[in-house]
């Protein structure tokens, strides 16, 4: 199964089957048990929902990669709506936004840096304004940098919003020493993309290790921590570690992503825990959805028999 994730990862990049596969309706039973809807308002709905139920919520309005400025002013307007309809259902307080930097722009030629940071800002001051933060996610090493100096210029005005680092990557745990510091939310994934052995752990062992020294960093330090995992061996592990360090249910949160693991959220919450819910919508579902069959293949024949039944 392991070896089908690079195949999987690289189709999440291939136009055509992107093509064939985006003519499964969002109601597809493997498209469905990843993301709630396209809409605003079912998203809305949906954190609605798993507010009642104990928990916290950050959305992600779907789509990466857009080379046409046009697109990203599209997904800037859809994040100012989102926040507005949050603010209007009293959700702002439980509910927060978590931004793509490659579909506000990242990516233009030559002006991709200068308008992801320019559209950022503007998300991040609506966000503000409706009473919540924003997250910034992380995706290919190509970016990282990029990525982390948009953060450094938006916490200068914005200081509430959040880095996103990935544990694969050789470089993280220097990135966590210099982001574990005061007022700094920082969430830690291990990392969805292809990455060359350059730059990233391979091995499923060596990734596993690199969060646990990455979790020390940041359980130890000023920040407030936001540990991303379904993994129960980490999630037991930042437990005990966060019991270690001191630290209060409170000062740190865990983050899964919508439908999976669902009961292990309930269950964290009812123990006293924050846990957060990554909430996907909208239509461009199609690079999120190969990343998780690339981590879990098992679900291949589920996929495939949406995709013959379009249902
Ligand atoms: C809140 C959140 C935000 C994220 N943001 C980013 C980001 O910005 N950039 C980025 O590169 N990555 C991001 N990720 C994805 C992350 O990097 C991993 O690819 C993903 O979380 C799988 O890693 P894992 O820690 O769950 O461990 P894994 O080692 O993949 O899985 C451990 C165990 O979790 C369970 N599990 C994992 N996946 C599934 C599934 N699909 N269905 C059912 N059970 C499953 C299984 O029990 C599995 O054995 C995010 C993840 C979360 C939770």
């Amino acid at each position: 199964m392991a070896l089908l994730r690079e195949p999987l990862l690289l189709l999440s990049r291939s136009g055509t089957v992107k093509k064939l596969v985006s003519t499964l309706p969002v109601s597809a039973g493997i498209v469905r048990s990843y993301v709630p809807g396209e809409t605003t308002e079912t998203a809305v709905e949906a954190t609605a929902r798993l507010v009642g139920d104990g928990l916290t919520v950050t959305l992600d309005f779907l789509g990466e990669d857009t080379l046409d400025a046009e697109q990203a002013d599209a997904t800037v307007a859809a994040y100012l709506a989102l926040l507005k309809k949050l603010s209007a259902a009293g959700l702002q307080r439980q509910a927060e936004v978590s931004v793509k930097l490659s579909a506000i722009g990242q990516a233009l030629p030559d002006v991709g840096h200068k308008i992801a940071l320019e559209n950022a800002r503007t998300i991040c001051r609506a966000a503000r304004n409706a009473g919540t933060t924003v997250t910034l996610d992380v995706e290919d090493h190509t970016t990282t940098d990029s990525t982390l100096g948009i953060l450094h210029d938006l916490r200068k005005d914005f200081p509430e919003t959040g880095a996103v680092l990935q544990a694969y990557l050789h470089r993280t745990e220097a990135d966590c020493r210099a982001l574990a510091h005061e007022g700094s939310r920082v969430r830690l994934c291990k990392g969805a993309y292809n990455e060359p052995e350059s730059v990233a752990f391979q091995d499923k062992v060596e990734v596993d290790k690199s969060y646990v020294r990455c979790l020390k960093v940041l359980l130890s330090g000023q920040g407030y921590p936001m540990i991303a995992t379904h993994d129960p061996r980490m999630v037991e592990i930042a437990s005990s570690l966060a019991s270690r360090y001191g630290r209060a249910q409170g000062t740190y949160e865990f983050q899964m992503l919508y439908g999976i693991r669902p009961e292990e959220q309930k269950r964290l919450a009812a123990s006293g825990e924050t846990v957060r819910v990554y909430l996907p919508y909208g239509g461009e579902w199609y690079g999120y959805l190969m990343r998780r069959l690339a981590e879990r293949p098992q679900n291949l024949t589920f996929f495939l028999r949406s995709l013959v039944s379009k249902k």
